[in-house]
C-alpha cells in the first residue's frame, strides 16, 4: 500500500477525501511524449498520487532539451527519455508503478500501448502525431487530454469520445500540413502541462468541471487566458456521422 502521509496535504480543507486519494493511487494514466509537456505532466501526476504511469517516447535526451524538459537531468544526456523520466519518478515517489515503451507510436504498434489505460495525455510535439492519437483515442473510446504549445502561447482541452468534439473539430487543420518549428519557453511549457495535469485530476476525482468542448488558450506574453467553446462537427472526418 502506498504511503498516504505524503498525500496528507491533498486531503486538507478544500481537497479530496481519503477514498478519492485511494482511487487516485489505483489510477492509471498514459502519457504520450516525455518532452516538455510530458515532463510537467509526469511530475504533477507523480506528486498528486496517480499510482501507475505509462510513458511513451522514442527520443533520447539532448542538451538542447534542457531549456524546458526539466524532468531530464544533465547527466542523462544520451539516455532514452523514457528511462530518464522513470529515474526521476523513482527518486521522487518510489510507490508509483512506471511502465514505459521507447517507441514511436504508429498504427501498427498502438494497440498494446493503450491496453489497460482509459486516460491518455497528449504531450506530443507534432500535429501529425497529435492527430493520429486523436483518431486512436476516438476509435477506442479513451479520454484524451490535449495540450499544445506554439512559442509563447498554449492550449488545453479534454476530449471525451461520444460526448465532446475531437481535436479535428476544434483545430480545423488539415490532416497534413507543413509544421513549423516554434520556440519553446519553459514557463509556457510548465503552465500548459500544469493545466493538463489539472484536467487529469478533475477527470479522476470528479471534482470541478473539465474543459469539455472548451479550448483554454493561454498567452504568456499578455498573461491572458481565454476560453473558446467548440462543439462536435457532424461533418468531422474523425468523429462526425460519416467517419466510417
Ligand atoms: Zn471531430
Amino acid at each position: 500500500m502506498a504511503n498516504l502521509r505524503r498525500y496528507a496535504r491533498n486531503m486538507e480543507r478544500g481537497g479530496i477525501s481519503l477514498d478519492v486519494q485511494e482511487k487516485l493511487i489505483t489510477s492509471k494514466v498514459l502519457v504520450m511524449g516525455a518532452g516538455g509537456l510530458g515532463s510537467g505532466v509526469i511530475m504533477n501526476l507523480a506528486a498528486f498520487g496517480v499510482g501507475q504511469i505509462k510513458i511513451i517516447d522514442d527520443d533520447i535526451v539532448e542538451e538542447g532539451n534542457l531549456n524546458s524538459q526539466f524532468i531530464h537531468k544533465y547527466k542523462n544526456i544520451g539516455r532514452a527519455k523514457v528511462m530518464s523520466a522513470k529515474d526521476w519518478i523513482q527518486d521522487f515517489n518510489p510507490d508509483i508503478k512506471v511502465e514505459l515503451d521507447k517507441i514511436k507510436l504508429n498504427e501498427l504498434n498502438y494497440f498494446n500501448v493503450i491496453q489497460g489505460y482509459d486516460i491518455i495525455v497528449d504531450c506530443f510535439d507534432s500535429y501529425e502525431s497529435k492527430y493520429m492519437l486523436n483518431e486512436i483515442a476516438l476509435r477506442h473510446k479513451k479520454i484524451l487530454i490535449h495540450g499544445g504549445i506554439q512559442a509563447s502561447c498554449g492550449q488545453v482541452t479534454t476530449i471525451v469520445p461520444d460526448k465532446t468534439g475531437c481535436l479535428a473539430c476544434v483545430l480545423q487543420k488539415p490532416k497534413t500540413f507543413v509544421e513549423e518549428k516554434y520556440a519553446t519557453f519553459s514557463p509556457i511549457v510548465n503552465t500548459i502541462s500544469a493545466l493538463q495535469s489539472q484536467e487529469v485530476l478533475k477527470v479522476l476525482t470528479g471534482m470541478g468541471e473539465p474543459l469539455l468542448n472548451k479550448l483554454l488558450i493561454f498567452d504568456g506574453m499578455n498573461s491572458s487566458f481565454k476560453t473558446m467553446e467548440y462543439s462536435k462537427n457532424m461533418l468531422c472526418e474523425e468523429c462526425g456521422e460519416n467517419r466510417f
